[in-house]
């Protein structure tokens, strides 16, 4: 009777025996499949997946050494490998990656073909990584036109690799594409959407947080603060007779000035947890965590200063003849549960003041 591990000694079989102990290795390597199939499919990232998939191989077959060597973007560098079983003579100079130009697994990759190698030495590209090693059969990894890499697998036995084992190897060679092509296609995708995910908190004209960006970090600031029992405070800043600037200098002159005007702004927002943003139109805000009012007055006024002093052309001002800003500023420490809207609502409470009291001038008011 043969048993699953009848399968080490079937390269020792007469050829007359090899047929009948064929159900058994088919059995056996459906199976070998299947796991592989299964193992494919589980495991937390690629390496892990690919892992498994060579711990398998060398589990369950009479095989000394099972690697899968992935190549680089350009197909013209090995740039890792993960093998499993004895590789104890693994060329050092190896370690970091190697071109396709060396080895036997080079040459699978340059031809694109599977390469099998009957006795090892008298292949002119072997490199050794166990001196029991007789045989050796590398399968490109291939998915459509992209090859990933190689699977190596190296047998102790001269003959192992008989035809029946090698489609196995082929399709397990296809599997582990599959595995590849699927965790790349993921990576890809989740590295798109970090980057959509971070576009979508930009404003596009100035290169500052947008409003949305402004609402979750307040929102997040809010809840935090009301933890530490911090102040938070913000300071919002409307342009000046912006319409007319548009009217007088055009709406390109308008965005320019837009552009300098968030830059100043940015410039005070330098602590850790501090952000600049467009709330919308010609209005910027800063959110500022552990201001107290008097501090972000201060930083409003300084802020207000250096607008003036950057003297941006105005033909059309009332105020000046050069771009000027209102600053409304409040600051509070914040109430679970409560609603951030109470702290907006107060800085621009105090902003509309200042619009009203002349313009270019800075107005605090208290959360109410
Ligand atoms: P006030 O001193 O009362 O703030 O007067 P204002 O003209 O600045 O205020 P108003 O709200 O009447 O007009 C705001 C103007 O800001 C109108 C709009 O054309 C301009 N604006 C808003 N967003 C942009 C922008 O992205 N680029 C330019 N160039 N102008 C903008
Ligand atoms: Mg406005
Ligand atoms: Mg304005």
């Amino acid at each position: 009777m043969h048993g699953p591990g009848d399968i080490v000694e079937l390269a020792d079989q007469p050829a007359g025996a090899r047929e009948t102990v064929a159900p058994v290795w088919h059995a056996r390597l459906t199976a070998l499949l299947a796991e592989v199939s299964r193992e494919a499919l589980q495991g937390e990232d690629l390496e892990e997946v690919l892992r498994r998939i060579v711990e398998c191989l060398v589990r369950n077959l009479p095989v000394a050494i099972a690697s899968i060597i992935l190549l680089d973007d350009e197909g013209a560098h090995f740039v890792q490998e993960v093998w499993a079983g004895d590789l104890d003579l693994y060329p050092a100079e190896l370690a970091h990656g190697w071109p396709v130009s060396v080895g036997a697994a080079g040459r699978c990759a340059r031809t694109g073909e599977a390469q099998l190698i009957t006795d090892v030495d008298t292949d002119p590209d072997y490199v050794p990584g166990n001196t029991k090693v007789r045989s050796e059969y590398l399968v490109p990894i291939r998915h459509r036109a992209r090859l990933h890499g190689v699977l190596n697998i190296e047998s102790t036995q001269p003959d192992f690799f008989y035809p029946e084992a090698r489609d196995v190897f082929d399709a397990i060679a296809d599997q582990i594409a599959g595995a590849i092509h699927l965790a790349r296609v993921v990576a890809e995708l989740e590295s798109a959407n970090r980057k959509l995910e971070a576009l979508s908190m930009i404003d596009g004209l100035t290169g500052i947080a947008n409003r949305r960006c402004f609402d979750q970090r307040l929102a997040a600031e809010w809840e935090w603060q009301s933890v530490e029992h911090r102040e938070l405070a913000i300071v919002l800043i409307d342009a000046d007779a912006f319409k007319p600037l548009n009217d007088a200098h055009g709406h390109l002159y308008g965005d320019e000035c837009l552009r300098e005007l968030a830059r100043l702004c940015a410039r005070f927002a330098d602590g850790a947890d501090d952000l600049v943003a467009r709330f919308g139109g010609e209005e910027l805000v800063l959110l500022l965590p552990d201001r107290s009012l008097e501090a972000a007055v201060a930083l409003g006024e300084a802020l207000r200063r250096d607008v003036e002093a950057a003297a941006m052309r105005h033909d059309n001002s009332a105020i000046a003849p050069y771009v000027t800003v209102s600053v409304g500023v409040a600051s509070v420490t914040p109430t679970s549960g409560r609603s951030p809207d109470r702290l907006i609502a107060a800085a621009d409470r105090a902003l509309y003041a200042a619009k009203a009291q002349g313009r270019n001038r800075v107005v605090a008011a208290q959360v109410e």
